[in-house]
């Protein structure tokens, strides 16, 4: 099998529900039981899974924070020029008070710059928790868990992804559909592997997704997820965009039945086994088409 260490293969879906991570943690299986090491993260911050399938013991927790401005009322001359300068609209300035609201805030610290009496400076909030451990077959476990509420996924995922180790295959578990924290997810990445599902919905959001990975300049190709015995439209698109199907894999009342109970499909029914052996063989043509230096074969 394709040996991918130090590889970042990335699993998206334009929406959500395609089974994109059963798709990721399967793989993920099927790469650490043929000997490689194998590292999963889990970026889909409002909604990670992965955990329930991989099983991790957590052995680190830790809050994740954002820098956030704080103001000194008593120092603030309500000049305005924060509020002016600030692109997200976070600090609105009235008559002798200015306020900050920090679920708009980007962090990007010019406000306490452009301060003229310094009177703005730095605290931090927590936005949510990465947690990091060991699962199934020794694969390497982080997450993040961003807070109930919070809108600020990208800083959380960005150190989901500054938890990566080497040397390891990378299996990054991103958010469905197409925003920044797609975007962030997707950044760095080797491959992406868009899950879809045959149908009308699953097609137009699948060209959205596969837009932002052309746009990023990353290999993508599919799988096609819950088949029931082709969608041409789907197939068609594909050959039109030049996207090649990595993988098919059917509608199958066991695979659901066995995702339902947290199992690993490939334990379970292991005759899905060469389908995803299949999988890697063809991503190791995407890498090949796209010159990137995939790692040695194993046997
Ligand atoms: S840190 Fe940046 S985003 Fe946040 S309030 Fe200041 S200028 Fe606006
Ligand atoms: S730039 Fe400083 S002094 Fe001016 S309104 Fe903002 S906090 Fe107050």
């Amino acid at each position: 099998m394709i040996d991918l260490t130090g590889m970042n293969i990335t699993m998206a879906s334009g929406k959500g529900g395609t089974g994109k991570t059963t798709v990721a943690v399967n793989f993920a299986w099927l790469l650490a039981s043929a000997g490689q090491r194998v590292q999963y993260l889990d970026c889909d911050v409002e909604e990670p899974n992965g955990h329930i399938f991989l099983k991790p013991s957590f052995t680190e927790s830790s809050p994740s924070k954002v820098m956030v401005p704080v103001v000194d009322q008593e120092k603030c001359t309500s000049c305005g020029e924060c509020g002016l300068k600030c692109q997200f609209h976070a600090i609105v300035n009235l008559p002798g008070d200015t306020l900050i609201f920090p679920g708009l805030c980007h962090s990007c610290g010019l406000c306490s710059a452009v301060c003229p009496t310094g009177a703005i400076t730095e605290g931090d909030r927590e936005v949510g928790t990465i947690e990091k451990g060991n699962g199934i077959r020794e694969i390497d476990f982080i997450h993040g868990v961003l807070n109930v509420g919070e809108a600020m996924a990208v800083p959380l995922i960005k150190k989901v992804k500054n938890g990566r180790k080497d040397p390891y295959v990378h299996i990054v578990d991103a958010p469905p559909g197409t925003s920044c924290p797609v975007v962030a997810t997707l950044n760095g990445s080797d491959a992406v592997i868009m899950v879809t599902e045959p149908t009308p919905f699953g097609l137009h959001d699948l060209k959205i997704a596969i837009d932002v990975a052309r746009l990023l300049n990353i290999p993508t190709g599919v799988v096609i997820n819950r088949d029931q015995g082709g969608y041409p439209p789907l197939t068609d698109y594909l050959d039109f965009a030049g996207v090649p199907v990595l993988a098919v894999i059917p509608e199958d009342a066991d695979i659901a039945r066995h995702y339902s109970q947290g199992s690993i499909i490939l334990e379970a029914l292991p005759h899905y086994i060469d389908v995803y052996r299949s999988l890697a063989e063809n991503l190791e043509r995407l890498l090949d088409v796209h010159g990137v230096q995939a790692g040695r074969m194993r046997s």
